[in-house]
């Protein structure tokens, strides 16, 4: 059995206070969720305060990057993942798009970043996706397996049950328009298969999100496919009552 997964990454926004004012709000509202693994991702500067008040409560922290580099040193700017761990986290997102497009992330980063969080006693989220013109070429899968193959190289069947993969196809995130179930379910399960080539044992094991416009009204179409371990959320996760109803949607 797999335990599905619900993130909500919080991006650049909201300031401390309003990450606790959040956090605090969304406590209530999903403690009867015990269905799903409830994680969110505010940013490095609440992760303290928030996993304060998040204290004994079923939703769990996690951070939204960390350094490549394993232990602590002169890197000005960059937050290891022992650092983050340190803060309350169990989880640290790597390889969200928006860092490998912006901050110019290769999969050899990401896979450093991978091993620094499983180093740190991290949960490791994996982020993977198409461009929509790679989608429009047919490389979509390829993408896919390439970055599975890079992200995630060095690692052993024993390290899988720490890594959550995140499927989010780029045209997808923050632009309202979602893959449709089939799309999405079609691509997670060339995951798993991409996985069972590599790890055999520890493919059906591996929980894979799916993420691009997750919002209340498309989380059960996409829930109800066979291989959608759950959902990484970014804009309706924002706001506590939009979240909670995602999480409390029940297959
Ligand atoms: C994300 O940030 O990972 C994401 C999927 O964003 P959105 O839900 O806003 O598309």
């Amino acid at each position: 059995m797999r335990k599905p997964v619900i993130a909500g990454n919080w991006k650049m926004y909201k300031t401390v206070g309003e990450s606790v004012a959040t956090a605090l709000a969304l406590k209530p509202l999903v403690a009867n969720a015990n269905h799903w693994e409830v994680v969110i991702a505010p940013v490095f500067t609440a992760l303290k305060s928030v996993a304060d008040r998040l204290e004994g409560s079923n939703i769990k922290l996690a951070a939204q990057n960390c350094a490549a580099e394993k232990t602590e040193g002169a890197f000005t700017g960059e937050v290891a993942a022992s650092m983050v761990r340190d803060a309350g986290c169990s989880h640290v997102i790597v390889g969200h798009s928006e860092r490998r497009q912006y901050f110019f992330e290769s999969d050899q980063i990401v896979s450093r970043k991978t091993q620094a969080g499983l180093a740190a006693g991290l949960m490791v989220i994996v982020c993977v996706g198409e461009t929509l013109e790679q989608r429009d070429q047919g490389s979509a899968e390829s993408v896919v397996r390439n970055q599975l193959a890079g992200g995630l190289s060095g690692l052993t069947a024993s390290d899988l049950d720490r890594i959550i993969v995140a499927y989010e196809p780029v045209w997808a995130i923050g632009t309202g328009r979602t893959a449709t179930p089939e799309q999405a379910q079609e691509m997670h399960a060339f995951i798993r298969r991409v996985f069972a080539e590599r790890l055999s044992a520890a493919a059906d094991a591996i929980r894979v999100l799916y993420g691009g416009s997750v919002k209340p009204d498309n989380i059960a179409g996409l829930m109800k496919q066979p291989d959608i371990d759950g959902a990484l959320v970014g804009g309706a996760s924002l706001k506590a009552e939009s979240f909670a109803e995602i999480v409390n949607y029940k297959k």
